[in-house]
């Protein structure tokens, strides 16, 4: 009787962990980034210390968002010590992160106050380069930052580089979850909205996923930094933020549903055009930052290699676009390939066809 019972339990418990694992969720990585930390100590407004404030709330959204099953979050850093701009871009990279959002303080000498969120541009306007230069003075501390940064120079406005492609196509999502912070910020917290804004910050050049970077508020102006300094401000602060990244992936969640209903239906009779764009033994996700902002990548297994394609069409003329726009985006070897009825077929013989 006893056996029979744990036979029954041992088999219930194959089945349900089978199950589990078969509906195992995607989980999407959440990079939180506390601002400065160890021998920098961010602003100091009102002797309130930036570097101690933004952990807490960051850790206090790494918190919230845990509780959520398909989220996963990591820390740049969970204590009190000095970590390079670049790691912390590194982190998120190597994490393959979904999202990388960087907490800082604000400060100034005028009592301004207020909630503001960055995303990255080339150059806003003044007031926000003073900003950016503030934050990326991060990078004096740092040892051999000539070196790492290839002549940029964080106290000069003319040091800008240009952003690249995937950085660009990272904008639009950039900048839907920054209006959702800020919405949080001034609509449920009452706080003084600073907006959405654009500029030059070295931690944001850093990521190759969709980033921004949050000012909770200037500690420089008593009120605010009383505020910021306080356990119920962070709490609140925190929640502000972790519901606004929550609702930005429910809305990358729905996009990813809309884009399985609107695919395509495939004639297998038809010939078929695609851009074979790489062969390698890497498994790649095919998400655009992996394909220098291609978007709509296929990813085939043949044998021990996986294959990437890139514009399925049936049209030649189709495919030859989508092949100019593989080579404008840096992929010179990429060519055309044609299959028929799903097996893949000579260009030449494909094109006798028609
Ligand atoms: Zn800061």
């Amino acid at each position: 009787m006893k056996n029979k019972f744990l036979l029954f339990f041992a088999f219930t418990c194959f089945l349900f962990c089978n199950t589990n694992h078969f509906f195992a969720q995607k989980k999407y990585v959440v990079v939180i980034d506390a601002g400065h930390g160890g021998k920098d100590p961010g602003n100091t407004g009102n002797g309130y210390k930036e570097k101690s404030i933004v952990l807490k709330v960051a850790l206090a959204i790494g918190n919230l968002l845990n509780n959520k099953k398909d989220v996963k979050v990591i820390y740049t850093r969970h204590t009190d010590v000095f970590i390079d701009l670049w790691k912390r871009g590194d982190i998120a990279n190597h994490a393959k992160a979904d999202l990388f959002v960087s907490i800082h303080c604000d400060s100034h000498t005028s009592n301004a106050y207020g909630a503001g969120t960055f995303v990255l541009g080339l150059r806003g306007n003044k007031k926000n380069l003073e900003i950016a230069k503030r934050e990326n003075a991060s990078i004096l501390l740092e040892d051999n930052f000539e070196k790492r940064y290839k002549g940029f120079d964080p106290n000069s406005a003319e040091s800008v580089i240009g952003l690249s492609l995937l950085q660009e196509e990272n904008l639009d999502k950039s900048l839907v979850l920054a209006s959702l912070i800020q919405t949080n910020f001034a609509f449920k917290l009452k706080r003084n909205d600073r907006k959405v804004k654009q500029d030059n910050f070295q931690v944001l050049r850093e990521t190759i996923m969709p980033s921004v970077l949050v000012e909770l508020g200037f500690l420089t102006n008593k009120r605010e930094g009383r505020y910021l300094n306080s356990k119920k401000g962070q709490q609140e602060m925190a929640k502000a933020v972790a519901d606004a990244i929550y609702k930005y992936i429910n809305n990358l969640k729905l996009n990813t549903v809309a884009d399985q209903n609107s695919a395509k239906p495939v004639n297998q009779n038809a010939i078929v055009y695609k851009v074979q764009l790489a062969s390698s033994k890497t498994k790649l996700a095919t998400k655009s930052y992996n394909f220098k902002g291609l978007k709509n990548v296929e990813r085939v297994a043949v044998d021990s290699y996986f294959k990437y394609y890139f514009g399925n069409s049936g049209v030649y003329k189709e495919v030859q676009k989508s092949l100019k726009k593989a080579k404008a985006k840096g992929y010179k070897t990429a060519f055309i390939v044609a299959f028929k009825n799903g097996e893949k077929i000579s260009l030449k013989e494909a094109l006798k066809t028609k």
